[in-house]
C-alpha cells in the first residue's frame, strides 16, 4: 500500500476500529475501586508500584506503564489512586483519571500480592513470554499460590522445555507427552494448594463420589521419571486404592476436578455432617469452588461510541495487537480532530493522500507531544 484517497484512508480506519473493539469490547469508563472486592479482570502495572488495576484503569491511567495481563483474580480491589500507587499519570492532576482523586484513596486491606503482580508467573517464576511459552493453567483454588499460572511442564516438572527449544519443529502449544488433555478437565488444583489442605484433600478422595468429581491426579515429582509407568498422570477411572497408595506417600500431587465438578462437590457437601473438616472447607474457606464463576464483566461498548480514527502510523498495518488498541484509545480524544482537520482538504479535493503523508502528520504529533511534556 503506497497512496490511497482520503475516503478509502477513513475506510480502512473504520475497519480498524471494528477490529480493536473485537479486541476490546467493554467500554473503560469505569474504575472498579467503588465496587470493592470482586472477581474480575485484573492488569499489574510494574511501574507504578506493583499494584493491580481494574480493566478500565489499565486503559484511561495506565496505558502508557508497562502492564502485564493477570486475567481474572477473585476478590480484588482496584489499586489505581490507592497510597499502594507510588507515582501519578504526567501532567495529571488525579491519581485515578476515572475517579478523578486528588489524593490517594485509602487501599483494601484484602488484596493479595503474589509474584503475577511483579510479572512473575508459575513455579519457574519466568516473565510470561508471548512468542515461546506454552500452554499455561491458572490455579482454581489459589489459597496457597495466590491464583498463579502454570506452564504444563512445571505442573508435571518434567522440564521438557529445554528438548523443545532444540526441536523447533514442535508446535509450541503442545502438551507435555503426559499431560492430561485440556477438554478432560475444568478445574486445576496447583500442588501447593492441595498441600496445604492435605488432610481435607485426603478425606475428598476417599469420599464416595470422588470418582464423579476427580478427573487426575498428578504428581508433582520428577523423581517418578525412574518409575515404570507410561504416564505420570493417575487416571481416576484406575481404583481409588491405587490413588490412596500414590497419594499416601509425600509426593505432593495437583488435582484435575472433570468439568461438572461444581454440581459434585454440591453433592458431596450435602452429604457431610456440619461439623466434618471437608464440609468446613467447601463451606466457609473454597465456597468459590461450588458457586458457579460470576466474573466482573466492564460494560460494552455503545454503537455510538467514538471512532478509534487515530491509532497511528501503526494502525495502517494489517494486525492491531491490544497495546496498540489501548494507545489507540487513549490517543482517540487528543488527536481525532487534528486528524479530521489534516484529511479534510485531501478529501475536499480529492486528492490522494500517501502513506507518507499520514506517517508524516504522526511525526509532527509526536514531535508536539513530546515539545509538550
Ligand atoms: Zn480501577
Ligand atoms: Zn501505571
Ligand atoms: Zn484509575
Ligand atoms: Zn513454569
Ligand atoms: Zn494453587
Amino acid at each position: 500500500m503506497s497512496e490511497l484517497s482520503a475516503s478509502e484512508y477513513i475506510k480502512e480506519q473504520n475497519a480498524l476500529e471494528d477490529e480493536a473493539r473485537e479486541l476490546m469490547p467493554q467500554s473503560p469508563t469505569h474504575c472498579t475501586y467503588v465496587d470493592g472486592a470482586l472477581r474480575q479482570p485484573v492488569f499489574a502495572c510494574l511501574d507504578c508500584g506493583e499494584i493491580g488495576v481494574c480493566y478500565s484503569c489499565s486503559i484511561q491511567c495506565h496505558a502508557n506503564c508497562d502492564l502485564v495481563e493477570l486475567f481474572t483474580k477473585r476478590g480484588f480491589t482496584c489499586d489505581c489512586g490507592t497510597e499502594r500507587q507510588l507515582k501519578k499519570k504526567d501532567k495529571s492532576e488525579f491519581w485515578c483519571q476515572l475517579r478523578q482523586n486528588s489524593s490517594r484513596d485509602i487501599p483494601s486491606s484484602s488484596n493479595t500480592y503474589g509474584q503475577n503482580f511483579k510479572g512473575r508467573f508459575c513455579d519457574c517464576h519466568k516473565r510470561y513470554d508471548h512468542e515461546s511459552d506454552s500452554t499455561m493453567i491458572q490455579c482454581a483454588l489459589g489459597l496457597n499460590c495466590n491464583e498463579d499460572w502454570y506452564h504444563c511442564s512445571c505442573i508435571l516438572e518434567t522440564r521438557e522445555d529445554t528438548t523443545r527449544e532444540a526441536n523447533t519443529s514442535e508446535p509450541i502449544d503442545q502438551l507435555p507427552k503426559d499431560f492430561p488433555s485440556l477438554e478432560s478437565f475444568d478445574a486445576f488444583l496447583c500442588w501447593k494448594c492441595v498441600s496445604r489442605f492435605s488432610s481435607i484433600f485426603q478425606d475428598l478422595l476417599a469420599h464416595t463420589l470422588s470418582q464423579k468429581l476427580i478427573a487426575h491426579i498428578v504428581p508433582h515429582s520428577n523423581t517418578l521419571e525412574s518409575a515404570p509407568s507410561s504416564s505420570n498422570a493417575v487416571k481416576a477411572e484406575e481404583s481409588s486404592k491405587k490413588r490412596r497408595a500414590e497419594t499416601d506417600d509425600d509426593l505432593p500431587f495437583s488435582i484435575m476436578f472433570r468439568p461438572d465438578y461444581k454440581d459434585v462437590l454440591v453433592m458431596i457437601k450435602d452429604d457431610l455432617e456440619e461439623s466434618s473438616k471437608l464440609y468446613v472447607f467447601l463451606q466457609d474457606i473454597a465456597p468459590f469452588l461450588l458457586d458457579e464463576d460470576s466474573v466482573y464483566e466492564p460494560s460494552e461498548d455503545s454503537d455510538d461510541a467514538t471512532s478509534t480514527f487515530e491509532l497511528g502510523t501503526q494502525a495502517l498495518s494489517s494486525s492491531v495487537d491490544r497495546s496498540i488498541a489501548v494507545a489507540g484509545i487513549q490517543a482517540m480524544d487528543n488527536i481525532k480532530q487534528k486528524l479530521s482537520e489534516f484529511l479534510k482538504p485531501f478529501a475536499d479535493s480529492g486528492k490522494i493522500v500517501k502513506e507518507e503523508d499520514i506517517r508524516n502528520f504522526f511525526k509532527l504529533q509526536k514531535e508536539e507531544e513530546s515539545r509538550d511534556s
